[in-house]
């Protein structure tokens, strides 16, 4: 047996490690920046860049590494060893409070949405105190931020923390309304629930769609797909639970709390769930998650797929974002208290999550936007694209009751007025948890369901943090100029509800009638990235997140920038892919094929055999598709050249998902097809049968 205790964290330059290694002023000095965010001065950062790199040469590092996650979405490293020349051919192991502090890597190939022209090519990456260091692969990683020359975030974290602290500015004005003088910060938490598919890395190498953009751009539907629903929780395979083992010891010594991992609802799918931490450090353990996953499965001869739609007609992958809000000194805001007082605190900031919600509903749609979440979002296994929120009957008629001044009726209490009675406890594991809702209460936390597989939670949390931020602000602006807090309090509660109730919908999110109803009560869909993006640059976004310095003007625009490319050039890569497949390999395969029965024909009528119907059958059908693909094919090039022009960045994503979208999925179509009627040993990629239960 592993002594598990010890091996967390055993890679991890955590408190423990500091207290153990660091003078005890430093140790201080260094606390006081974590916590208050008060400058790091350089005698500091040399101690404490010393004390590192001690530590780590003893557990096998040899480089450091600044790591950031600039906005490709995953994170970067650039990796210099510890080695210092002495001056008679030998080197000692160095690192200085400087490279500690801060990098200076060349930012010229990160997406920037033209904030750093090419020429001015520096960027810097600043130590992120908040987040401990730790050794991955030999290598001391710093989590840092990543920067302009002239100080515009480059990247996810910058932002995130700057909306950590805004939401922390506008809970503590909250309490202190409460009276609570307790608490200095107010922080958020993450629990990101990570999907994810295993398949035979045989499998995966065969397939260039793959290779190249993560998902099967062609697939016939297997046999048997998950219709049985025999996959959701069943046993582990021998091969994925070595894989899962593996990677939670490698998880548990970088500090990971891995805690859940099951099979989900699709063949080959598989969930893994951590203990919930703070948002900045939950949003890098994710990546974390994320790049283990896909090295150890490569250990084990398995591939590990993270795109939200790997498969056609099969469930795709999200990440469930599990979010709350709560104090240092250990309260979770989102937890309904024991008495009058804690209750009404309660709904004051469970109202302010419904009008955020409401108010911002399309930057929180833009905060999951992309070509890979399109495929899932609105399709029957996914929360649609329209953002509602599910409470619960219970929490929902305690709120109609406040609405309605009528008191709530329950059990124990009969009349339930905000801030006297007591409130019911919401049960945590009800089973009338909705699984379709967007946007779910979950006893004491809410879910985010609309993320996908692949993304840096970093997004979505930003805009959660800055639009719940708002709002807060908003009702402490109200409140601290109050003259009676409770019926002020109450009336805000009431009023809250009433205009915002529009975003609540406790039915089937799947249903064809929500989409009906969601537009009568005047509920975004933005079906699209495409619809989605624009939202972003309204003004309505630009005034919020310049507001509350999570983005300045130009930041949010280099990011619509970034992500419209992003959304074009991956189609653009699908499309490429297609035609380099169907050309180079199917196109030919479907001439073996017939080469095959034209030769058997051939003989049979030398033979003289009489019947050749089956021959004709399938020479006429394979004929007939080919012609069927080659037009397709045609169209989907011709539109390929057409993209080419020169157009406005709408106009030009436009063009990719109405023109270049819609054309491969006629080409899809045809391949399909022809896939059932080729011979499985002419078919020259595994089929979804093959790959979906390659792992035995
Ligand atoms: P599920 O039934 O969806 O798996 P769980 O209650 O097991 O729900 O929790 C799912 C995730 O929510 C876990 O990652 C858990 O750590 C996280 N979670 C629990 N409490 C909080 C909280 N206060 N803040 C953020 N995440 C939380
Ligand atoms: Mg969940």
């Amino acid at each position: 047996m592993k002594d598990i205790p010890n091996l967390f964290g055993s890679m991890v330059f955590n408190e423990s490690v500091m207290r153990a290694r660091l003078p005890k002023d430093i140790y201080r000095a260094l606390k006081k920046t974590m916590e208050r965010g008060t400058h790091l001065e350089l005698d500091v950062a040399n101690v404490v860049a010393n004390a590192m790199k001690n530590w780590a040469v003893e557990n096998g590092a040899t480089h450091f590494t600044h790591w950031f996650q600039p906005m490709t979405g995953t994170t970067a490293e650039k990796h210099d060893s510890f080695i210092s020349p002495t001056g008679d051919g030998k080197v000692i192991m160095e690192f200085s409070g400087k490279e500690l502090v801060r990098g200076e890597p060349d930012a010229s190939s990160f997406p920037s949405g033209g904030l750093r022209a090419t020429f001015e090519a520096r960027g810097y990456t600043v130590w992120d105190v908040t987040s401990f260091a730790f050794i991955k692969d030999g290598t001391l990683c710093i989590p840092t931020a990543f920067c302009s020359y002239s100080g515009e975030a480059l990247d996810k974290k910058t932002p995130l923390l700057r909306s950590m602290e805004a939401i922390d500015k506008q809970a503590i004005r909250i309490l202190r309304l409460f009276g609570d003088t307790a608490a200095q910060r107010v922080l958020t938490t993450v629990g990101p629930e990570q999907e994810y598919f295993l398949i035979d890395k045989e499998m995966f190498l065969k397939r260039p769609d793959l290779i190249y953009t993560g998902r099967t751009l062609f697939g016939s539907r297997p046999p048997k797909g998950q219709e049985l629903e025999d996959h959701y929780f069943g046993s582990i395979k021998p091969r994925v639970s070595a894989f899962m083992k593996e990677l939670d010891e490698e998880l548990w010594k970088l500090g990971v709390c891995a805690k859940t991992k099951h099979n989900e609802v699709a063949p080959a799918q598989h969930e893994l769930a951590p203990i919930f931490a703070t948002t900045n450090i939950a949003t890098d353990h994710n990546q974390l998650m994320m790049e283990l996953m896909k090295s150890i499965a490569n250990k084990h001869g398995l591939a590990c797929l993270l795109h939200e739609k790997p498969f056609a007609g099969v469930n795709g992958s999200g990440k469930h974002n599990n979010w709350s809000i709560s104090t240092d000194t250990g309260v979770n805001l989102l937890e309904p208290g024991d008495t009058p007082h804690d209750n009404a605190q309660f709904l004051l900031f469970l109202v302010a999550v419904i009008k955020a919600v409401d108010d911002y509903q399309d930057v929180l749609r833009v905060s999951v936007a992309s070509a890979a979440n399109d495929h899932r979002l609105g399709a029957n296994e996914a929360p649609p694209a329209i953002v509602s929120i599910f409470l619960g009957e219970e929490l929902t008629e305690i709120l109609e009751a406040i609405e309605s001044g009528k008191g709530y009726k329950n059990k124990e209490k009969p009349d339930m007025e905000i801030g006297v009675s007591v409130l019911p406890h919401f049960p945590k594991d009800t089973t009338d948890r909705n699984r379709t809702s967007p946007f779910a209460f979950t006893g004491n936390k809410f879910e985010f369901r609309m993320v996908g597989s692949a993304f840096s939670i970093g997004g979505p949390n930003i805009v959660l943090n800055t639009i719940i931020a708002e709002v807060l602000r908003q009702f402490a602006d109200s409140l601290e100029k109050s003259k009676d807090f409770k019926s002020d309090l109450a009336a805000i509660v009431k009023k809250t509800f009433s205009e915002h109730k529009r975003i609540i919908f406790n039915g089937n999110n799947y249903a064809e009638e929500w989409v009906v109803e969601a537009e009568r009560r005047g509920l975004s869909n933005l079906k699209t990235t495409v619809d989605a993006l624009p939202e972003f640059i309204s003004k309505k976004s630009v005034e919020l997140f310049a507001k509350h310095h999570v983005f300045t003007e130009t930041e949010i625009h280099s990011r619509y920038e970034i992500l419209m490319d992003a959304y074009c050039k991956t189609i653009h890569i699908e499309a490429l892919t297609m035609v380099d497949m169907v050309k180079g390999e199917i196109m030919p395969a479907c001439i073996d094929y017939q080469n095959d029965v034209i030769k058997l024909l051939e003989r049979k009528k030398a033979l003289g055999y009489f019947d050749s119907s089956l021959e004709e059958h399938l020479l006429n059908n394979i004929a007939k598709l080919s012609s069927c693909l080659l037009k397709k094919l045609s169209a989907l090039e011709s539109v390929l050249l057409e993209s080419k022009e020169e157009r406005d960045i709408v106009t030009h994503a436009l063009f990719y998902r109405d023109k270049i979208f819609a054309a491969m999925l006629e080409l899809r179509l045809a391949v399909d097809e022809l896939e059932t009627l080729i011979a499985k040993k002419h078919w020259p990629f595994p089929t979804y049968g093959q790959i979906l239960y390659s792992v035995i």
